[in-house]
């Protein structure tokens, strides 16, 4: 038995390619793409449901709001880290006039740590 879904892109069956054509004669259709979800990466992914881009973006601009009221965020979220910042000697080519020079410079590295918070 074949697994398939069909695209649930809101405009999918108006976009003007021939994979879309569907019927005979002078009763021609676009159809809404048909996708075969038989491979578990695909039935994983978003676009098991979705057969391109454009038609998840589709989706998601015209269900934003009740996308976003499945999962409401109120306040933000954080996650604890340690910031190190190491400094170090480093070098910019400088045009003299004449020739390229090295000057030197301290550079600044921002490191983000995480922290183990299982153990406090
Ligand atoms: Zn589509």
């Amino acid at each position: 038995m074949s697994d398939y879904n069909w695209c649930h892109g809101p405009e999918c069956h108006t976009q003007a390619t021939q994979s879309r054509i569907r019927g005979s004669g002078d009763n021609k259709v676009l159809r809404t793409i048909k996708i075969n979800a038989d491979t578990e990466w695909l039935r994983q992914s978003v676009f098991s449901h979705f057969c391109n881009q454009r038609c998840l973006m589709d989706f998601i601009r015209l269900h934003k709001d009740r996308i976003v009221a499945l999962a409401p965020r109120r306040e933000a979220l954080e996650t604890p880290i340690k910031v190190e910042k190491t400094k170090s000697q480093e070098y910019r080519m400088r045009y003299n006039g004449d020739n390229y020079e090295r000057v030197p410079y301290t550079a600044t590295r921002t490191t983000i740590k995480s922290v183990d918070n299982d153990n406090g």
